[in-house]
């Protein structure tokens, strides 16, 4: 199963680098700046094995050091070049001081070229101050010792000191402009940014290069402003660059981003050899658009265009599928990167964990993740929330304790999973000691999606006193997500007179939507309060509250089957009905009852249809169990939440079918398996 990792390594690394320079001009331009790399050293060493410059060539790094630090002649300005290059290709600080250092011990007097790389290598591992510290010291300065500590202060986002320093330099060039203006772009200014680069254009002594013109075409596209994107446009026009490929992919990121995929997609048609920079991003925008269709038919023609996908291309092919819940081409490209391999540390594995929870296959993804040798946080997080959402809380509790051990940084996100997980569980003063801890022990701050998961809690076990004050105390005011999970807790408690608040601050928030009007009355009808009843559905009336058709989805060979209530629209739809007529036979005698009383769980529209057996997810589970072979797994989706009735029918039809049938409503996953449910009856 294993790819080959050193091919792979070295085919993402030639892609991470194109990428790099496309966003970061800095490292193909310093060497321009810079005088010429000194040819082979002056100095050898009698035993030529241990000489400095042979373990230099070796690339090891420590050896150097130590062998030029016992070396008893005073080493040349070459040799100390060639140590120091080296630390900074492995971004070894210790090894630099020790070599800044050994420079200062010997009496050498470094000149601006030395000096300029010890600064570059402070600069790079972000030892800042060391690098300021140098750079005061400095007696002489070129325009690159500048360049550099400018580079480096916007790198660590520090753009004010970096711009002081910009305002401060005695002379500047196209570099000293492009790292300013990148710098920007980079920490969120874009308008700072193109703020520079009109200046810059007005400054005739300047011209704009293919990285200006690329930071000020991202500047533009943080902005979302589709006028400058243009007005920048006509200027690479003017400026011949028109077939320069980073500047094209700029350009195409400009148009995307503002929701002109039209003229991306002129620009994209237009250009010869698009880089996979270029497909890459053309590709996002289709699916950051909604645009699900055209993303795939781009991504398949990008895949005969011959060039290797890469772990940007997967990672947003994957989050589309996730969104989409398409599991099944979500599979073909994990198969597709197996075959032209991937490096299972990269943020494409994790969109594979990832896209596999979304869809509900958490022993793929939990398979996905086991094989990852370091898993980070987005993929601990997507696991965490995938076991809390399909009803195996412990197993989500237990990989949180092995992500605390990891020494991976934990962030608000996990949280959500971990504290949901604990509501499955009806774990509750545990959930509360994990809410606590995310504080007290980890040093966050709690979101309001936290305090909605600690309501949800709380209520859902009755403990209303204690939801109540944590409500009070919090510190921002109350969403539509804790509103509703505190009416759900009230729904199962029958605790009517706080649903009525509860019920209240959703129609202040979102009057329109069906599903609270629904729940009170639901509370108020279990609480013989039919009047209430009456008055509820009277006030959906006034408003004008239309409800969502139940609508479910069921993915077979590649087509999406959609079922409405009742639905007599499909052309299997004979066979559906009669299997469904012969499964409720052996239903009734298995025991089942049909939830009948529909004014207590009437949990949507859906459900006043006079047969409760025509619901949508029961078309669609009959028609994946006589499309799909024996023993095979069904799985289908629903816009709404699940009713009682068909909850109870379904765990019927997994035992009599055996087959296992998973469900994902809009609140959860249900995995129904020979007559039970993974969520417990607890939804
Ligand atoms: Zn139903
Ligand atoms: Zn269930």
């Amino acid at each position: 199963m294993k790819p080959k990792p050193l091919h792979l390594r070295r085919l993402f690394r030639s892609l991470s680098l194109r990428r790099c320079r496309l966003s970061s001009p800095f490292s193909s331009q310093t060497h321009v700046t810079q005088p010429t790399k000194p040819q082979k050293p002056f100095f050898r060493s009698p035993e030529n094995n241990e000489s400095v410059d042979h373990f230099c060539q070796q690339k090891r790094l420590k050896d150097a050091v130590q062998s030029l630090e016992k070396q008893v002649h005073r080493p040349s300005a070459s040799l100390y070049a060639a140590v120091l290059q080296l630390c900074i290709e492995k971004r070894a600080l210790d090894e630099g001081k020790r070599v800044h250092s050994h420079i200062k011990g010997s009496g050498f007097a470094p000149g601006v070229f030395i000096s300029n790389k010890i600064l570059d290598l402070y600069c790079k591992c972000e030892s800042i101050s060391d690098a300021r510290k140098l750079f005061d010291e400095m007696g002489d300065r070129d325009v690159c010792s500048w360049n550099t500590l400018i580079s480096g202060y916007a790198k660590m986002g520090r753009v004010s000191e970096a711009r002081k320093l910009f305002d401060e330099m005695p002379k500047r060039d196209n570099f000293s402009w492009t790292a300013m203006i990148s710098g920007y772009v980079k920490h969120k200014s874009p308008a700072d940014a193109l703020e520079l680069y009109r200046l810059m254009q007005r400054n005739s002594n300047f011209a704009c290069n293919k990285f200006t013109i690329s930071s000020a075409l991202a500047a533009s596209a943080a902005i979302q402003s589709l006028r400058l994107g243009k007005e920048i446009h006509a200027h690479i026009t003017r400026m011949g660059l028109d077939s320069d490929a980073v500047v094209w992919s700029a350009l195409l990121d400009v148009y995307g981003k503002c929701g002109s995929l039209n003229e991306a997609k002129y620009i994209f048609d237009r250009t010869v050899g698009n880089d996979i920079v270029s497909w890459t991003t053309m590709i996002d925008r289709y699916f950051g658009d909604g645009k699900w269709e055209e993303g795939l038919s781009l991504f398949s023609d990008f895949l005969s265009s011959g060039i290797k996908p890469n772990e940007f291309t997967f990672a947003g092919v994957l989050n589309a599928c996730a969104h989409q819940t398409a599991e099944e081409l979500g599979r073909q490209v994990h198969g597709l990167m197996m075959r032209i391999g991937f490096d299972p540390s990269s943020f494409a594995a994790s969109a594979l964990v990832h896209m596999y929870t979304k869809c509900g296959s958490v022993e793929r993804a939990n398979r996905v993740f086991n094989w990852l040798p370091k898993p980070d946080l987005v993929s601990y997080t997507s696991l965490i929330n995938g076991y809390a959402q399909n009803g195996q809380p412990h197993e989500a509790l237990k990989l949180f304790d092995s992500l605390v051990k990891s020494g991976n940084k934990l962030d608000h996100v996990t949280f959500v999973g971990v504290l949901s997980a604990c509501t499955h569980a009806g774990l509750v003063d545990k959930g509360l000691e994990y809410f606590y801890s995310i504080t007290e022990k980890h040093g966050l701050s709690h979101t309001s999606d936290h305090y909605a998961c600690v309501v949800d809690l709380l209520s859902r076990s009755g403990r209303f006193k204690e939801a109540e004050d944590i409500i009070k105390k919090m510190p921002m005011k109350p969403d539509k997500f804790l509103w509703a999970s505190l009416l759900g807790g009230c729904r199962i408690h029958g605790n009517y007179e706080l649903a009525e608040r509860a019920a209240e601050a959703l129609f202040q928030i979102e009057p329109e939507n069906a599903a609270t009007y629904v729940t009170l009355a639901n509370i108020y009808a279990t609480a013989g309060k039919w009047g209430e009843v009456a008055n509820v559905r009277k006030l959906m009336d006034e408003k004008g509250v239309v409800k969502k058709p139940g609508m479910s989805w069921i993915n077979i060979k590649k087509k999406v089957h959609v079922f409405l209530v009742g639905d007599q629209s499909h052309l299997k739809s004979r066979e559906i009905f009669d299997f469904l007529g012969e499964v409720s036979k052996r239903m009734k005698e298995e025991g089942y009852v049909p939830h009948t009383d529909y004014v207590l769980h009437d949990v949507e529209e859906e459900q006043k249809e006079q047969n409760l057996f025509y619901h949508s997810e029961k078309l669609a589970v009959a028609f994946g169990v006589i499309s799909t072979p024996e023993g095979s797994s069904i799985k289908v989706f629903k816009n709404l939440r699940t009713c009682v009735d068909c909850h109870s029918a379904i765990k019927f039809i997994s035992s009599i079918v055996e087959r296992k049938i998973i469900i994902r409503d809009s609140s959860r996953f249900h995995c129904f398996e020979s007559g039970k449910c993974s969520c417990g009856d607890y939804w």
